[in-house]
């Protein structure tokens, strides 16, 4: 039986600015939820969203007081072995609210997968895989810093994909930051971009020749989500693949896009998509399109990024690997051991349910009064 449900609010500077064309955060918020089973197993999902309400519609104290105020009555009580009837619920009394959904379902999920006694992953439908490739995103927005953060990267064998965030100056600035940046690391590095819907049809069309003929590979989310038909025309008109990101916020959207030809590639987030299951159905749809995937980040911390590892474990492709570094941006660790990147990829964690152990007196002193 789900006996408590518990959302926390931890406030964690970031290792430096991080710019988007939407805002520059400093510190991350992250939202945790611990669900308590009267078997005395406990599950942690998160529910972290980006720069308060500028990516999205949810902010932390939104969702912190919705599944407190009206999530959290609705299943307490429930049989916390029954995920799918929970979730059921859930999606039936609330709209929307994709976040608090996602970090519910991946507790009561990590709580199940502990009860059998198996990792995550295989209650998701079984890993293929034990590490994934991880970017990083290169985002102050000063070349000379970019590329002296990337060299540093290579150096550590951390990461060999860098994801360039632009869209806040002109055009022409930005590709010839971009393009700095992919001369002085060469052509066995991976440089993309994301522009996090900045710019017009027009600029997309002038920015996207610009970075394809300088072997830029990925371009993220050119233009407006609600330009559905605007991505679809970009995506046909050029051989660089494109990438939806905010377009795509679960199964349905995900459906619409492929049904239109409107990416080549998915960015899928767990928490975008509204949980673990969700995300697993934008998964297939991609894999049943022949579009390529790409496991997205919030920039969540351990818990977040660790119940990701998990789903991304379980596709049968993913051509583009992932962006799973949100620990790493954050100064502070919330494990008692963190999660372990190596040779350039995160090693998905092993253990039964996610995998990780909160380390209860660091959250206590992070946690918000
Ligand atoms: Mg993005």
């Amino acid at each position: 039986m789900i006996r408590s449900i518990e959302t926390i609010l931890a406030d964690v500077p970031t290792i430096r600015p991080h710019k988007l064309s939407v805002a520059t955060m400093s510190t991350q918020t992250l939202v945790l939820v611990r669900v308590l089973c009267d078997d005395g197993i406990e599950g942690w999902g998160e529910a972290t969203t980006i720069g308060g309400l500028s990516y999205g519609e949810e902010s932390p104290e939104s969702i912190k007081a919705n599944i407190d105020t009206h999530i959290a009555p609705q299943i307490v009580g429930m049989d916390a072995a029954k995920v799918a009837l929970v979730m059921a619920r859930i999606r039936k009394a609330i709209q929307g609210n994709r976040f608090a959904k996602c970090a519910i379902e991946t507790a009561l999920l990590d709580a199940q997968a502990r009860r059998l006694g198996m990792p995550l992953s295989e209650l998701l439908g079984g890993r293929v895989r034990d590490a994934l490739p991880v970017a990083w995103t290169l985002a102050s927005g000063d070349t000379a810093r970019d590329i002296a953060e990337a060299e540093q990267m290579l150096a550590l064998r951390r990461h060999r994909i860098f994801k360039l965030k632009i869209g806040l100056r002109s055009v022409q600035e930005d590709v010839a930051h971009v393009l700095a940046i992919k001369r002085a690391l060469g052509d066995e590095v991976s440089v993309r971009v994301d522009v996090n819907q900045a710019w017009s049809e027009l600029d997309a069309m002038a920015g996207i020749a610009a970075l394809e003929d300088g072997g830029i590979d990925l371009i993220e989310q050119p233009v407006r989500a609600e330009q559905r038909a605007s991505l679809a025309r970009l995506a046909r008109r050029f051989s660089v693949p494109l990438m939806a990101d905010e377009a795509l916020h679960g199964p349905q959207s995900a459906f619409e896009l492929a049904a239109t030809a409107g990416a080549d590639v998915f960015a899928i987030k767990i928490a975008q998509s509204g949980g673990l299951l969700p995300a697993r159905l934008v998964g297939e749809l991609a894999q049943l399109a022949g579009i390529g995937l790409y496991g997205g980040t919030m920039l969540e911390g351990a818990v977040g990024t660790a119940a990701s590892a998990h789903l991304f474990s379980t596709f049968a492709t993913l051509s583009h690997g992932t962006e799973l570094f949100g620990p790493l941006l954050l100064t502070e660790e919330i494990l008692c051991e963190p999660l372990e990147y190596k040779d350039f990829m995160l090693q998905v964690p092993t253990g039964p349910g996610l995998g990780i152990r909160i380390d209860r007196d660091k959250l206590a002193r992070l946690r918000r009064q």
